[in-house]
């Protein structure tokens, strides 16, 4: 019923001036920078369209779009671009040639087959008549992660089943939810006012589950297209409490692998007097990367690091860290190195790391077997922190492999990005978090930093604007994790969230 609010009619006509039915809100928002013109009015608009966003993300997530496996994403883009139009905005899919990044064959025919094209980028503008000197950018991703075990789910992953003030489903919420109540709050202001109080971008990849790896050949190339003064980014947590965690940073990741070879073919283990065991050779070479406390001891790792200021402690101070049901969630007893309380806080927020994601040799298989294998394998990731260059850093493993006489062990770098980390003094930060604090009836928790990684530094070395984190992702969504939902309720609060930044960011001058 309430899809009406984005009826043919809004889309056709919203364009113009003269937007039918909108006169009075024409009239009031004519104004251009009256404080809150027309959000009023988008407001009502987002709380009488509830069920209308609930109907486009069921729309979207039967939609499936699994990036990992190249499946369904230049439908979805299409359907996107169609629900982005209908909000009033003009929507174009955009595509890159494939290369680049991705690996090429090397011309001869028996080459391995071309990577797929790079999954397109759905990019939609709507320009302010009354203000079109400011522009807010809503980055999101419309892929998904895969929905196995699919045993596990109560209802159909891609069925997007509602019950109550819940919708299931694979990108309920992670991301699909999010660019549902962010359509949403536009469609309302340019339904409700004919207009915008900022001009509007949308940038919405295909492949951050999968590590964003073309967004930046897509950054660079539409630089001028995407241009703004500010983004906000993909997702936003609601703590268990129902307060907004605004996000001002994300780690970088670099992604390396380490190989190391042995014997021309696995040998009997009797051997193991003469021959080096390439096993050995790597577990030997990672020890010497990292101390048990968690301290990186390659050389000159921690020189790029940006130091926290008195005020990110602060803002860490006041973060909520439960660490005992931490411990508990995770089944374990402490943390490494003993952190605890503001320690722990810091580590998550600014602490780089050198993890073993997994490390593969000889056999593993059940019984014994006694052998020499030929080759070892180690995946590692690094998690970055601002100002770390993961090229530079990863020049510093093969120096340090070098350095301590493991020349033979073979360095790779898999995937490398920078972190990213907003100034909490930036003007628009305080939008932000006075929006989410009208919006959530309560105070939102500044988040310096996300623990995880995304491609936010690509944004701000492309656009130059600052990005912020804000939405209506509640942190026990069982994101990544069979039956994934995503709270109306909270859909709701950040559409109005969402017009309120809107509103807020395109008085400012
Ligand atoms: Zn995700």
């Amino acid at each position: 019923m309430a899809r009406k609010a984005y009826g043919s009619q809004g889309r056709r006509t919203a364009r113009g001036r003269g937007h039918a039915g909108s006169a009075a809100t024409d009239a009031a928002y004519g104004n251009g920078r009256a404080e809150g013109s027309g959000l009023e009015a988008a407001l009502s608009g987002v709380a009488a369209g509830t069920e209308g966003m609930v109907l486009d993300l069921q729309r979207m997530i039967r939609q499936p779009s699994v990036s990992a496996r190249d499946e369904g994403l230049e439908e979805c883009a299409l359907l996107l671009g169609s629900m982005l139009e209908d909000a009033g905005l003009d929507s174009e899919v955009l595509h890159l040639k494939p290369g680049g990044r991705v690996g090429r064959a090397s011309g001869t025919r028996a080459g391995p087959p071309p990577p797929p094209p790079p999954p397109p980028v759905v990019f939609a503008e709507r320009r302010s008549e009354s203000n079109p000197d400011k522009t807010l950018l809503f980055y999101n991703h419309y892929d998904v992660q895969p929905e196995e075990p699919v045993e596990l789910w109560r209802y159909g992953p891609f069925d997007a089943v509602r019950r109550g003030n819940r919708v299931y489903g694979r990108g309920a919420i992670d991301d699909k939810g999010e660019i549902a109540a962010r359509i949403r709050a536009v469609g309302s202001y340019i339904r409700e006012t004919g207009d915008v109080p900022c001009n509007i971008k949308f940038v919405i990849e295909g492949e951050e589950e999968i590590g964003s790896g073309h967004l930046p050949r897509y950054l660079s190339r539409y630089r001028r297209k995407f241009a703004c003064d500010g983004v906000i980014w993909e997702f936003g947590y609601v703590d268990p409490r129902g307060r907004p965690v605004v996000g001002l940073g994300m780690k970088g990741l670099m992604f390396v692998e380490l190989t190391a070879r042995g014997p021309a073919g696995d040998a009997h283990s009797s051997l193991a007097v003469l021959i080096k065991n390439p096993a050995w050779r790597i577990v030997e070479a990672l020890s010497t990367m990292r101390r048990a406390d968690g301290r990186i001891t390659i050389p000159g790792w921690y020189d790029d690091v940006r130091r926290l200021t008195a005020r990110d402690v602060r803002l860490l101070e006041a973060e909520e860290f439960d660490e005992a049901s931490f411990r508990r969630e995770y089944g374990v007893d402490g943390f490494v190195g003993g952190l605890r309380g503001l320690g722990a806080k810091k580590a998550l927020a600014g602490a780089a790391t050198c993890n073993i994601a997994g490390i593969s040799s000889g056999y593993s298989g059940s019984g014994a077997k006694t052998v020499l294998p030929a080759v070892a394998v180690a995946k590692l990731d690094f998690r970055l922190v601002p100002d770390m260059v993961p090229s530079r850093q990863f020049g510093l493993i093969t120096r340090h492999l070098e350095a301590n006489g493991f020349a033979d062990v073979r360095a790779r770098m898999l995937h490398g990005e920078a972190a990213a980390r907003t100034d909490p003094s930036e003007q628009f930060v305080r939008n932000v978090r006075d929006a989410a604090s009208a919006s959530f009836g309560s105070e939102p928790v500044v988040c310096i930093s996300n623990p995880a990684a995304g491609p936010m530094h690509a944004f701000q070395k492309a656009l130059g604007a600052p990005c912020v984190s804000v939405g209506g992702t509640y942190v026990f969504s069982k994101i990544h994790s069979p039956n994934e939902f995503a709270r109306v309720d909270l859909l709701k609060k950040t559409a109005a969230c969402m017009c309120r930044i809107m509103d807020v960011f395109g008085r400012q001058s």
